[in-house]
């Protein structure tokens, strides 16, 4: 069982925010900024690394980008938002679903740490 396997299939509701055959987007439950807006590969892969490891995950990974740049359209980020992939037990994953953050709607500092 993967919480965002559930939430793309719909089992569990979420606030969708875009979608096309290979994406699903949809607002964090716990949002850190204004817009926090999280895009998912519809295909399960753990992290990044599980991502990398086949040309499929690299087709995903465009679809990924493609999608996080309809967000900050739709979510009116014209001016600029940052992007987060937490990756691993270390890099602070929790959900085991490859994901993008897309924070935004405010003016970020410059460092992260
Ligand atoms: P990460 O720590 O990078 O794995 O991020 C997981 C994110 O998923 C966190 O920011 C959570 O707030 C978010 N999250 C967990 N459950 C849900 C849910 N049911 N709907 C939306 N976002 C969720
Ligand atoms: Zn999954």
């Amino acid at each position: 069982m993967c919480l965002f396997c559930d939430i793309i299939e719909g089992k569990i509701p979420s606030t969708k925010v875009y979608e096309n055959e290979y994406v699903y987007s949809f607002d964090d439950i716990n949002p850190v900024a204004p817009v926090h807006t999280l895009v998912v590969p519809k295909k399960h892969f753990d992290d990044i690394r599980d991502m990398a490891s086949s040309e499929e995950g690299a087709l995903y990974m465009g679809e990924v980008i493609k999608g996080i740049s309809e967000v900050a359209k739709i979510k009116g980020l014209d001016t600029g938002f940052r992007v987060i992939n937490n990756c691993g037990e270390d890099g602070g994953q929790t959900v085991m679903h490859v994901h993008y953050h897309v924070i935004g709607g405010l003016k970020l500092t410059e460092k992260m740490i």
